[in-house]
């Protein structure tokens, strides 16, 4: 099967992030998201990043005006109907995906793959709200997206093989590597990532060390390119948290319970990068340690 026509559903840092990587690859790409004020922004974020890329000679800078042409933006699943493939990279709220799902199955083509960015929610659970959990999948690309080489391709209990091979073209496409994961919660990269991030924040709540600490101990100690504290951040407190949920729940074990400080940041709305303030402040010229 043949995929040149992507939608993807959500514009936030993934979102535009996916949609950035299909369109240097030669994709058209429609870009949905409810929010207006993100849709709006999204495209100048794409091109600057495309810019800062070709600055480091990653791409050439003749590819990056022909890019922006493929991809297209909306705030109705209506303009995706002529899509071959859509990818759902919304709010890690699985309440929020299966609405999505429900609504998309009435606007696409009978024929359409359905694709999902989760980072942790089951694959075949979010199938199972769709009319063709045989063409759904899970498509895991890491974040940020143009710089990170992975992209995990998870199978939901009923996923044939025909939408297999077509999420694997795709990962070769964009130049990417595929893992192969089962379908269990948070797959591999986040259930190995996301406790051990839960962890530096326990580290923090019960005062073992200060954000500064904690962050410079695991970079120059385990040679972490970042400290945890600020990888919650660029992840977002509130999708770390839904993570350590889905573990939490989905697994039964109580050693992945969310620390109750990562609970009160989330509450604060101090949701990291996104929100200009989580475990630093980012408000000012510097990040600065919030505790
Ligand atoms: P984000 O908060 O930056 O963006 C989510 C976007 O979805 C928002 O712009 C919101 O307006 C939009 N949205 C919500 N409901 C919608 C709807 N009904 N229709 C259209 N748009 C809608 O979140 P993000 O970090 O981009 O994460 C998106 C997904 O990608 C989540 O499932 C997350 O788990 C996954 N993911 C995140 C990371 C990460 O590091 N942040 C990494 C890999 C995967």
């Amino acid at each position: 099967m043949t995929i040149e026509r992507i939608g993807v559903i959500g514009a936030g840092q993934m979102g535009t992030g996916i949609a950035h990587v299909l369109a240097l690859a030669g994709y058209d790409v429609m870009l949905d998201d409810l929010n207006k004020e993100v849709l709006n922004k999204a495209l100048e974020r794409i091109e600057k990043n495309m810019q800062r890329q070709a600055a480091k000679g990653a791409i050439r800078e003749e590819e990056i005006a022909p890019a922006l042409t493929r991809i297209h933006t909306t705030s109705t699943m209506d303009d995706l109907k002529d899509r071959d493939l859509v990818i759902e990279a919304a709010t890690e709220d699985e309440a929020i995906k299966k609405r999505i799902f429900q609504d998309l199955c009435t606007r696409i083509a009978p024929n359409c793959l359905i694709a999902t960015n989760t980072s942790s929610i089951s694959v075949t659970r979010l199938a199972a709200a769709t009319d063709r959990p045989e063409n759904f999948i899970g498509l895991h690309f890491m974040n940020p997206v143009p710089l990170m080489q992975l992209v995990e391709v998870i199978r939901g209990i009923a996923t044939n093989d025909t939408t297999f091979q077509a999420a694997l073209e795709i990962v070769k496409r964009v130049g990417k590597t595929a893992a192969y994961a089962e379908d269990f919660p948070a797959f591999i990269v986040n259930r190995i990532l996301l406790p051990m991030i839960n962890e530096a924040v326990y580290t923090l709540y019960e005062g073992v060390g200060n954000v500064d600490a904690i962050d410079t101990a695991m970079r120059l100690g385990a040679n972490h390119p970042m400290g945890p504290l600020q990888l919650a951040d660029f992840i977002g407190l509130d999708t770390c948290l839904a993570v350590m949920q889905v573990l939490y729940e989905g697994l039964a074990d109580s050693k992945y319970r969310p620390c109750p400080l990562l609970v009160k940041y989330v509450e604060a709305g101090w949701l990291g990068r996104k929100t200009g303030r989580g475990f630093y402040d980012y408000r000012g010229e510097h990040p600065v340690p919030t505790r």
